[in-house]
């Protein structure tokens, strides 16, 4: 049963952050600090006082504003390992498997390397909720800059076996360009289709996209679905093993 409140906000040009409350301890939490102010107003807005960070991976537009953030309010930062590029200012350094409490429930640690090789995304089971930073998106996936395609499908696959109702916090709005790359790979996809009509409207009111279901991620995201009879005969891969597929892809998506 979920305890948390949750509040989203976007930050720079398309990142989100969220807050993630305990209204009964105070305890707070921010994912990611790209831009220190904008944590700051977002905590201002809500009332709330921020206990923890947690840091998914080193890119600029997820880090440039630890130090701020940490200073104006004491947190505890929590990221991953130094497997790329140092953070500066985590005071606990987290992998795969590691499990850390927050206002009394568990948070477990899942490394998702391809996008960054220091890539990890926070699971708190009890509340049916994950952070995937950049590596799952709606409708999309993170770019492998660090990583290769393999590892990253190796990543996306621990994802893909979290329960299907896991309510997933992902860090930028890409969606309306990710279900316009979608239908061009599983184009007779009707959930697909309907998920996509859904999206635009959602934009052109100005509403978020993020988050979304694992489950409707699982039926839609085309970077989910290598294992889909409609998406490999579409692709000409019936025989290919899924990292292929995915393979495959993910390169049509880095020259859509
Ligand atoms: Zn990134
Ligand atoms: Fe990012």
């Amino acid at each position: 049963m979920a305890r948390f409140a949750y509040h989203l906000f976007p930050y720079l040009s398309d990142n989100y952050g969220v807050l993630i409350h305990d209204p009964e301890s105070g305890a707070t939490a921010a994912i990611d600090a790209g831009d220190g102010g904008a944590v700051l107003a977002a905590l201002e807005e809500k009332g709330w006082n921020l206990t923890d960070l947690w840091i998914t991976h080193h890119h600029a537009d997820h880090t440039d504003g630890v130090s701020l953030v940490k200073e104006k309010t004491g947190c505890t930062v929590t990221g991953p390992k130094g497997k790329s590029s140092a953070i500066a200012g985590i005071d606990r350094e987290v992998g795969e498997g590691d499990t850390f409490g927050f206002a009394g429930a568990e948070v477990r640690v899942i490394e998702t390397p391809g996008h960054t090789l220091d890539m990890i995304n926070f699971h708190l089971p009890s509340e049916g909720v994950v952070f995937t930073g950049d590596t799952l998106f709606a409708l999309g996936c993170g770019r492998v800059f660090e990583g290769d395609f393999a590892m990253m499908w190796d990543s996306l696959s621990k994802l893909m076996k979290l329960p299907a109702d896991t309510v997933i916090y992902s860090s930028h709005e890409y969606t309306l360009a990710n279900a316009k790359f979608a239908l061009s790979v599983d184009p007779d996809n009707p959930a697909l289709k309907a998920r996509a009509a859904k999206f635009e409207a959602m934009r052109a009111d100005g509403k978020p996209t993020v988050p979304s279901t694992l489950a409707e991620e699982l039926a839609t995201n085309p970077f989910l679905r290598a294992a889909d009879s409609g998406i490999r005969a579409h692709l000409g891969m019936e025989g290919e093993s899924d990292a292929a597929v995915f393979a495959e892809i993910r390169s049509r998506k880095d020259n859509f």
